[in-house]
């Protein structure tokens, strides 16, 4: 009984301090450079003042960055950069949890919500892609980084083109990747958005490069995959497409710190590696 009210102390004495810390007071991150998610820009203008745009709320981990939807109760988008470094011995922590920096006024999705609702827990920045430290890896199973994907896209060619990324980032390059949903299917039947598409752009450098280093040979992946089963054995090369599409799609200015021209040509470029 004494240990239950020691645990109860502590929790309460753990709210108060959240409780001091208001979300508008927090101000723009300053980012290491090898954890400049958002170096080729921000596709939304998300902003980390919660009471700003609560449909546009850049959330920001060690692990990745996403621009959270209030409205939608899942990311727009997450962005990351895969390095070799990011691979190690943590194993997948599987501690999917609500994101406990959301307002206490705002609805924190919960594991539970996806139960039963016909779609899996798909991570926008994937388990796998954070192997460091048990913490880095715990990071990625925030509800905030979830979105409800048709288990074929899940664990179709969503997944083939997530283990192509890392097969690439364990030799000589980095990625940068920006991930997220455009269009609708409506709502799980605990309200959660369901995107009809997901979409990925991956911009190649090597390792350790800033953008100064991307240029007209740069190699950039863009894909748009259907929200639909029926896809489990499809190629992730069959979804490419540009990033001006994707941009049309969501509204979206992705790689808006490259230079107009280098921008406009590499987004109307489509893979074909
Ligand atoms: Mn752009």
């Amino acid at each position: 009984m004494l240990v239950g009210l020691v645990t109860a102390c502590s929790w309460l004495s753990q709210r108060f301090e959240e409780e001091k810390i208001s979300p508008s007071e927090q101000t723009t991150p300053k980012f290491p450079a090898e954890r400049n998610f958002l170096a080729l820009g921000n596709p939304s203008g998300a902003s980390t003042n919660f009471s700003t745009n609560p449909n546009n709320v850049l959330l920001v981990s060690d692990a990745y960055v996403v621009s959270y939807n209030n409205a939608k109760l899942i990311a727009n988008w997450a962005a990351w950069r895969l390095t070799a470094s990011d691979f190690g011995d943590a194993g997948r922590q599987n501690n999917f949890r609500p994101n406990p920096v959301l307002p206490s006024q705002w609805r924190a999705v919960t594991t539970r919500d996806y139960t039963g609702s016909g779609f899996d827990r798909g991570h926008l920045c994937p388990s796998a892609d954070r192997t460091a430290t048990p913490e880095l890896n715990s990071e990625t199973f925030l509800m905030t980084n979830i979105t409800p994907q048709t288990p074929e896209l899940n664990q179709g060619p969503w997944e083939k083109l997530e283990t192509y990324s890392r097969s690439l980032a364990r030799r000589d390059v980095d990625l940068i990747i920006y991930a997220g949903g455009a269009g609708s299917r409506g709502r799980t039947k605990n309200g959660i958005f369901i995107p009809a598409e997901f979409w990925k752009i991956i911009v190649v450098v090597s390792a350790g490069a800033d953008i100064s280093a991307v240029n007209r040979n740069t190699r950039v992946i863009a894909v748009s995959m259907p929200n639909l089963n029926g896809i489990k054995e499809s190629n992730w090369r069959d979804f490419r497409t540009t990033v001006r599409q994707i941009e049309q799609k969501t509204g979206n200015d992705f790689l808006s710190n490259l230079p107009p021209d280098l921008q406009n040509f590499l987004e109307t470029r489509i893979d074909t590696r």
